[in-house]
């Protein structure tokens, strides 16, 4: 496990900050780095996404799995540079992890993670996969949760075998994406894991928010306040991307 503090970083007593607070620098996420340390089985939801921004629907989806699944946590990972949104301009990480973060806050069971924007270049599912694995004891079990938009590309996913060995997948309902019968047949014949919610829909999109946005509309009630009060802050979306 990586030590992440800067070498020669002291405190007045001489000794290591980790030691003087008696706590590890997160490597993973700040309140969940030591899940199933204790040796009971323990359940980590990883949601996934660009969050630019974070909205109503990423929250209520983490929750409603959280809940349907008793998962202990769930982490939400923004992507650093997703490969399926080169089309257009990302806002920097920075930006989308700070608003994942003020978004998150106030659940004590939600936390953020910053492993994939560290990480840099192309961002794969895979990696952040392995790292997670490699991270958590085996009593911790990796839920990944998608929405029923993302579920349907998993097949073209980088490495999709080996992302299916590496969690469990819950695929969620989303308003205007089909999660039909059909649908949830292509899963039977492959190598996944992955199981159906039908959640409280929200046909909410950080696209239709950066839209609003840019057109100088409320934003207000389809993300957290200070979500909002960070978008104003920043300037963010101002200009139609
Ligand atoms: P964009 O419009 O930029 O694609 P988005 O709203 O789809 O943004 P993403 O960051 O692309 O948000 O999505 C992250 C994850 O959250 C995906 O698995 C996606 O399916 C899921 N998700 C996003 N919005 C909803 C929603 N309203 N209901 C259910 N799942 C959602
Ligand atoms: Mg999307």
């Amino acid at each position: 496990m990586g030590d992440q503090t800067l070498a020669g970083e002291s405190n007045a007593s001489g000794m290591h900050p980790d030691q003087a607070t008696s706590r590890r620098m997160p490597v993973v996420c700040e309140r969940f780095d030591d899940l199933g340390a204790n040796g009971a089985p323990a359940r980590l939801g990883i949601m996934g996404g660009t969050f630019d921004p974070v909205h109503i629907g990423h929250l209520a989806c983490a929750e409603q799995v959280r809940e349907a699944y008793g998962l202990d946590a769930v982490v939400f990972i923004p992507a650093g540079n997703p490969v399926f949104k080169r089309d257009r301009d990302i806002t920097p990480a920075s930006d989308r992890l700070a608003m994942c973060r003020l978004a998150t806050e106030s659940n004590p069971a939600f936390d953020v993670s910053s492993l994939e924007i560290e990480r840099g270049g192309d961002t794969y599912t895979v990696d952040t996969l392995r790292e997670l694995r490699a991270h958590y004891p085996d009593n911790v079990e990796l839920v990944f949760i998608t929405g029923a938009d993302a579920v349907a590309k998993i097949f073209r996913w980088h490495e999709s075998e080996a992302v299916a060995g590496l969690a469990r997948f819950v695929a969620v309902t989303r308003p205007g994406y089909p999660l039909d019968d059909e649908m949830r047949a292509t899963f039977e014949e492959s190598p996944f894991t992955v199981e159906f919610l039908e959640i409280t829909g929200l046909s909410v999109s950080s696209s239709d928010l950066r839209r609003r946005v840019s057109e100088g509309k409320s934003i207000r009630y389809l993300t957290m306040s200070r979500v909002r009060d960070y978008v104003c802050e920043h300037g963010l979306y101002r200009k139609e991307h």
